[in-house]
């Protein structure tokens, strides 16, 4: 069993198919399509007519990627408007259509999942970008469990994070103590969902003192600490602070606008950046002031009913997010990503959610009694797809968040408490 490698993954993993012509996005569509090295010499060697000029022509080698590197992609597929080359007219995949699934490339083959070895176990979960992914994850009314999946060869090469591979830190020893802390508590359904955020934000901070003091063995003692009283007490004090309507909408609407200049947004995304500001009067002359009074009428009115029958929606994804970005674990830089804290890591959270959030707020403002769970879900995927996705977009929003001094519990709690949820 030595040269195998453990399986686990959450229980709605094996739901997964893709829905291919019927998707409402695509994955083909609006991002880079990723070639890696065994790929792209099978195209460069393929000798089938309709195919091989299509591979000349369309895919291209990137010269950033000098040896062997899992993070700088070794070629591309040229995009046409924005579109994957290979996508056809009905929507499908033109090498899949007339080879077979293994020509694609590792990332064609993996997406939605996501890959990670930790601690020499193998964990698959799937990426909320995904239209069917995210509506397996985000529908699903019990706790997100993981169960054990069979077992995988070790000789992979389609992972996103391999722990063996910085193991020159003795950090990961406690990783699995601190992320089922975290994961204990955000399904713990006794508190709201911004309270479990916010308690974790503390832990976080106590993981980032002991990791710099290099006292991570005290994890153990760590996680005693944040026992009932001690997290009554936490809550306690998070009550006494308003929530600041005034401010939120502010911040939000400043990353929201900002977002708007990648090249890579979509349609969709625009869309319901469109609705958000429609239903909140954020167009015209109409005053800002005038746009949170309809900001919190909204919340109460349409979005807070509809999700306090479905706030296992939000701990799905965050719990989902914790557990496919290997949370909360200090994240060194790859060449893509900057080196984050942990604390870092849990603000990069906590501004997705609450971005996705007042997004949902603005738009329940736009559909008033029509807005749906569908429409939560929608959000949270184009969200994912357009956002979350794009790293360099969250760190500039995470500076952001840091020039303002937004970035301790107090700027936490502006971004995301609206009083009962
Ligand atoms: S986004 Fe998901 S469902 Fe849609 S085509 Fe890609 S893998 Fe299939």
């Amino acid at each position: 069993m030595s040269d195998l490698l453990e399986i686990i993954e959450p229980q709605y993993f094996s739901g997964f198919k893709c829905i291919a012509s019927d998707c409402p996005d695509s994955c083909c569509i609006g991002w880079d399509v990723v070639i890696d090295e065994e790929t792209y010499n099978k195209y460069k060697s393929c000798d089938i007519d309709i195919l091989k000029e299509s591979f000349r022509n369309n895919i291209v080698r990137n010269e950033n990627n000098i040896g062997i590197s899992n993070y700088i992609p070794y070629a591309f597929v040229k995009l046409n408007n924005n579109a994957c080359s290979f996508l056809t007219g009905e929507r499908l995949c033109f090498i899949q259509k007339n080879l077979s699934e293994s020509f694609l490339s590792q990332t064609c083959s993996t997406y939605p999942r996501v890959i990670n070895v930790v601690d020499s176990v193998l964990e698959r979960y799937l990426c909320v970008s995904c239209p069917e992914a995210a509506r397996l994850v985000l529908l699903n009314k019990d706790p997100i469990r993981l169960i054990n999946a069979g077992y995988s060869e070790k000789n992979i090469n389609n992972y996103r994070v391999n722990t063996l591979h910085t193991r020159g830190n003795d950090k990961y020893l406690f990783f699995k103590e601190s992320r089922q802390f975290c994961i204990d508590l955000m399904q713990n359904r006794m508190f709201t969902v911004w309270q479990r955020l916010l308690v974790m934000g503390e832990f976080c901070l106590a993981l980032d003192l002991i990791n710099h003091e290099d006292r991570m063995a005290d994890i153990e003692c760590v996680i005693a600490d944040f026992n009932k009283p001690f997290i009554n007490d936490l809550l306690k004090k998070f009550d006494s602070y308003d929530s600041d309507h005034t401010s939120q909408l502010q911040a939000v609407k400043i990353l929201l606008d900002y977002s708007l200049n990648d090249r890579f947004i979509s349609d969709r995304y625009r869309e319901y950046v469109n609705k958000f500001e429609q239903g909140l009067y954020l167009t015209g002359d109409y005053l800002f002031q005038n746009s949170v009074v309809e900001y919190k009428n909204a919340y109460f009115k349409y979005y807070s009913p509809l999700m306090i029958e479905h706030d296992y929606v939000f701990e799905n994804y965050i719990v989902n997010h914790m557990l496919k970005e290997i949370f909360p674990h200090v994240s060194h830089s790859n060449g893509l990503t900057a080196n984050y804290s942990i604390y870092d890591k849990y603000i990069l959270l906590v501004l997705q959610v609450a971005m996705t959030k007042s997004l949902l707020i603005g738009i329940s403002g736009y559909y008033n009694e029509k807005f749906s769970i569908e429409h939560v879900v929608n959000v949270i995927q184009v969200f994912t797809k357009n956002i979350s996705h794009n790293q360099i977009y969250l760190h500039q929003a995470l500076e952001f968040i840091k020039a303002a001094k937004m970035d301790n519990i107090e700027g936490v709690m502006t971004l995301i408490k609206n009083t009962c949820l």
